[in-house]
C-alpha cells in the first residue's frame, strides 16, 4: 500500500476552478469537459464536482453511459456524436446530446424514425480542419437538420479554435469572424471558446446583445492546467487538481563515476546518495523526463536522474541528506507544477494527466 503511486485528487480545486471559470464566463453558460476519464482525474468524480455545470462534455457514447450508469442527470454533450446508426436509439434512452459533424451522421438522423427528441450540436469548420462541416454549407445543413421532426428545434451553433492559446495568432480572430459570418442568419445558442478562448478571446463568448446565449466549454483551467505555454495553472490563477506521489524504496551511496540505470546514461560527478522512488512510465510517469526532471523529497527539491524506467525513477539526493526508505516523493501537484515536468519530458501537461494508468491508486481530498 505505502509503496504504491498514489494520485490524490482534490475535489474542492476542482469546485474553485469551476468557478472561477464561471466568473470569467459572465453571462456565458459552463460545459465541463470531462473528456479522457476527466483529463485523467477520473470522470464520475470530476462529474460530481462538476454539478454546478450548466452541461458536462465527453468525446464518446461510453462515457455518457458511464455517467447514466453512475445516476448523474446532467445535461451531456458526446464531442463527437453517434458513431454509428445504432448509436442514435442510445443518445435517445440516456437522453445524450450529440454533436453533429459530419454529411454521414446527417444521413443516420435523416433515416431515423425514431420519435424521442434528440438535442444536437451543429459543429462547424471554420479553419481547423479536424470534425466540422464546412463554414459555407452550414445554412443549408443547419436547414435540413431544423426540419427533422425528431431533432430539438433549439440547435447550438459550434466551432473549435486551432490556436487560441496564441493571444496573438490571427486564426483565432479570422474563426470567430467566419463563425459569425457563417452563422449570422441562423438561430440558437453559440458555443466556441475553449479554455484558451475564456482567457484570451472574450468576443467569442460575450458578444453583447447580438447573441446573449452562450456557452464557454472548458476543459485543461478546471482540473488546472495551463493551456499558455511557458505558463502553469497556477500562473493563470486556478488551482491543480491533481499531486503524483510515491515513496522512497531505496537510499544508497553510489561512487563518483559509478553510472545509474539503464544504459548506464548518467554518471555520479561525485560520491553521492541515490534515491529510488516507486514510480515509472508503468504508472504513466513519462518514460521521456529528461534528467535534472525535478520532483519534491520530503518537500525539497531533488532531480531525477538516469532513465525512468517501467516501475521505479532514481534520484540526486545531494539536496536532501536526510532522506530516507519510506519518505514520501511528490512527482507533481500544488508544490511543483505539472507544467515543469511536461517541458522536461518534451510534452504537455494534459499528455500527463490523461496519462496515469490502473497501476496508479487514485484518492480524493476536500481540499
Ligand atoms: C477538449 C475540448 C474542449 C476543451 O478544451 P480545453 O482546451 O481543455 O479547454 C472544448 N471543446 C472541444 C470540442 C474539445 O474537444
Amino acid at each position: 500500500m505505502s509503496r504504491t503511486a498514489l494520485a490524490t485528487i482534490h475535489l474542492g480545486a476542482l469546485r474553485r476552478n469551476l468557478a472561477r471559470v464561471r466568473d470569467r464566463a459572465r453571462a456565458a453558460k459552463v460545459m465541463a469537459v470531462v473528456k479522457a476519464d476527466g483529463y485523467g482525474h477520473g470522470l464520475e468524480r470530476v462529474a460530481r464536482a462538476c454539478a454546478d455545470a450548466d452541461a458536462l462534455g465527453v468525446a464518446a457514447l461510453g462515457d455518457g453511459l458511464r455517467l447514466r450508469s453512475a445516476g448523474n442527470r446532467q445535461r451531456i454533450v458526446v464531442l463527437s456524436g453517434p458513431d454509428e446508426p445504432g448509436d442514435l436509439a442510445e443518445f435517445r434512452r440516456l437522453q445524450l446530446d450529440a454533436v453533429i459533424h459530419h454529411e454521414s451522421q446527417l444521413a443516420w438522423l435523416a433515416a431515423d424514425r425514431d420519435t424521442r427528441p434528440l438535442r444536437v450540436w451543429l459543429k462547424i469548420d471554420t479553419g481547423m480542419h479536424r470534425l466540422g462541416f464546412d463554414a459555407q454549407n452550414i445554412v443549408e445543413i443547419y436547414t435540413k437538420l431544423h426540419a427533422l421532426p425528431n431533432i430539438d428545434s433549439d440547435i447550438v451553433l459550434m466551432t473549435h479554435f486551432a490556436a487560441s492559446d496564441e493571444f496573438d495568432n490571427g486564426l483565432t480572430a479570422a474563426q470567430i469572424a467566419r463563425f459569425n459570418e457563417a452563422t449570422v442568419e441562423l438561430a440558437g445558442a453559440r458555443a466556441l471558446a475553449n479554455s484558451a478562448g475564456l482567457l484570451g478571446w472574450p468576443t467569442s463568448f460575450d458578444a453583447g446583445a447580438a447573441h446573449a446565449n452562450t456557452w464557454v466549454r472548458v476543459g485543461g483551467l478546471l482540473y488546472g492546467l495551463s493551456v499558455v505555454e511557458g505558463k502553469s495553472g497556477a500562473d493563470l490563477g486556478f488551482e491543480p487538481a491533481m499531486t503524483l506521489s510515491t515513496r522512497l524504496i531505496s537510499v544508497k551511496q553510489v561512487k563518483k563515476g559509478e553510472r545509474i540505470g539503464y544504459a548506464a546514461t548518467w554518471e555520479c560527478p561525485e560520491d553521492m546518495a541515490i534515491g529510488v522512488a516507486a514510480i515509472g512510465y508503468g504508472d504513466g510517469y513519462p518514460r521521456s523526463a529528461q534528467p535534472g526532471t525535478p520532483a519534491l523529497v520530503n518537500g525539497t527539491p531533488a532531480a531525477i536522474v538516469g532513465r525512468v524506467s517501467m516501475d521505479l525513477v532514481t534520484i540526486d539526493l545531494r539536496n536532501v541528506p536526510a532522506a530516507q526508505v519510506g519518505d514520501r516523493v511528490i512527482l507533481w501537484g500544488r508544490e511543483l507544477p505539472v507544467e515543469t515536468i511536461a517541458a522536461h519530458a518534451g510534452t504537455i501537461s494534459y499528455d500527463l494527466t490523461c496519462g496515469m494508468t490502473r497501476r496508479v491508486l487514485f484518492v480524493e481530498d476536500d481540499r
